[in-house]
């Protein structure tokens, strides 16, 4: 999940669809890789204090195993959580060995749990972090805002891509662009819709993800929107996400 933009729905989009993935019977792990760890406070994950997290099997190589948890009530869905130390490994990244590829290292030799879908919830930055990230993974999924500026710093997003896809990781490929935040009052909202279609076409998904309170509330209860209301169009719309990825998944 990845978006250099702050504030465009890389964590809440993380988190939902794959709490929804989950619920449709998939095994699923999300990765916090933003030193904020909001990833890990909307999986009711411990990242306070010393707990181990992902900062120390980039850094400290301590086994993925070490720090995977089971998100409660929520069976099949897993989080490796950030704390706040991770805000230092962009830096300290720097200096070790294959620090492109500390992550992808990390996931080839981490077989405790089976999965089928590994999410990682990028930083807003196109640092080390997301380097890392776009190494070790095969697919790339942006969310967009529907809002101005959606689409300003998609090109240098892009081009990184294409980078890592020249020199570190020839398998990855710009799978799924998804609308965020929707807000289907505003002529704006759909123009920019319109305008992403045309650009990236059948990448872009079906179901467009709507602007919501209860999207947006959810994550301080601990929970996805649709086990905090599962009613509501950020409910449907992200079980609707899911389903669209997963049938994608299964016809290549
Ligand atoms: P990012 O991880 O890209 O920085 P977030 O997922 O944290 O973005 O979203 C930014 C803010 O927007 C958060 O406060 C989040 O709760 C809110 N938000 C995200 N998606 C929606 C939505 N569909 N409706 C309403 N608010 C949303
Ligand atoms: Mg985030």
């Amino acid at each position: 999940m990845a978006n250099q933009k702050g504030g465009v729905g890389k964590t809440t989009t993380s988190v939902n669809l794959a709490a929804a993935l989950s619920m449709h019977g998939q095994r699923v792990l999300v990765i916090d890789l933003d030193p904020q760890g909001n990833a890990s406070t909307a999986l009711a994950t411990e990242h306070r204090g010393d707990v181990p997290d992902i900062y120390q099997v980039l850094v400290d190589d301590l086994p993925m195993s070490e720090i995977v948890r089971e998100v409660p009530d929520m069976p099949g869905l897993y989080c490796a959580p950030a704390t706040i130390n991770l805000a230092g490994a962009e830096i300290e990244l720097v200096s070790l060995v294959a620090r492109e590829a500390r992550l992808r290292r990390a996931l080839a030799s981490f077989d405790s749990v089976e999965l089928d879908y590994i999410i990682i919830d990028c930083p807003p930055s196109l640092g080390l972090l997301t380097v890392n990230s776009l190494v070790a993974a095969e697919e790339v999924l942006i969310p967009i805002q529907c809002e101005y500026y959606a689409l300003e710093g998609l090109s240098q997003l892009l081009h990184n891509i294409d980078l890592i896809k020249a020199h570190l990781n020839a398998n990855l490929q710009v799978s799924t662009i998804l609308l965020t935040m929707y807000d289907g009052r505003t002529r704006l909202a759909s123009q920019v819709a319109d305008e992403v279609r045309v650009h990236f076409r059948e990448t872009v998904l079906d179901t467009v993800i709507p602007r919501s309170v209860r999207v947006s509330e959810a994550p301080s209860y601990g929970q996805s929107v649709m086990t905090y209301d599962p009613g509501s169009s950020g409910a449907t719309a992200y079980m609707d996400a899911a389903r669209e990825i997963a049938y994608r998944a299964a016809s290549v």
